[in-house]
């Protein structure tokens, strides 16, 4: 359904004469199939949102394991920094983005150089010793673990696309709208569709 959503909305777009330079999605796999393999000329990129929804789960979930309670006072941290190398980096510099996000795990384990040229050090200032939040220790199951969840590959293509600009929020807010009157628990037509919701589109 979102892949034919997704084709019909493009060819409504494409037919009244609008060229698309960028298009922001979620992360389902053959929307940014169909995209990348057909539309040669539109910027692909992934909402932050949705990455950063999949990310959080994933990290309260091992925060909840035992002997990684201390995550919890990360995990903010780590969905801020998601959104801060998207935003830091109007010009979508893949490399940069990527360099910006490997920083990460060593800047939670206290190290605030990095081996990336495009990114060799954090640019926070100095830290001094009156922090509560404590630093992991390299080697704990928490710190192995977390590590896993941050340099995964999928995360990392991800994080490579990132939208730098426009994000989905508010078309999820309108799909919310929508759903007051289509309720996704009721299977409707493509015309059943059109009635419910078109008065509120027009
Ligand atoms: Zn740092």
């Amino acid at each position: 359904m979102e892949l034919e959503g997704l084709k019909r909305g493009v060819n409504l777009l494409q037919q009244s004469g609008i060229q698309i330079a960028e298009l922001v999605t979620d992360r389902h796999p053959q929307v940014l199939k169909y995209v990348r393999e057909n539309m040669p000329t539109t910027k692909q990129s992934v909402d932050v949102w949705h990455v950063s929804k999949g990310l959080k789960k994933k990290l309260v979930k091992l925060a909840r394991e035992k002997d990684c309670g201390e995550l919890t006072s990360w995990n903010r941290s780590i969905n801020n920094h998601l959104y801060w190398v998207a935003a830091s980096t109007p010009n979508s510099d893949r490399q940069l983005m990527q360099e910006k996000w490997a920083s990460l795990p060593n800047h939670i384990h206290n190290q605030h150089t990095h081996k990336g040229k495009a990114f060799p050090a954090c640019i926070h200032p100095p830290l001094d010793g009156q922090r509560k939040k404590k630093w992991l220790k390299e080697g704990t199951k928490v710190s192995v673990k977390l590590l896993e969840i941050l340099q995964s590959k999928q995360l990392l293509k991800d994080i490579g696309m990132l939208a730098t600009g426009p994000q989905t929020a508010a078309l999820e807010s309108f799909h919310a709208v929508l759903n007051h009157f289509a309720p996704k628990l009721v299977a409707f037509s493509y015309d059943g569709m059109i009635t419910c919701t078109t008065q509120y589109t027009k």
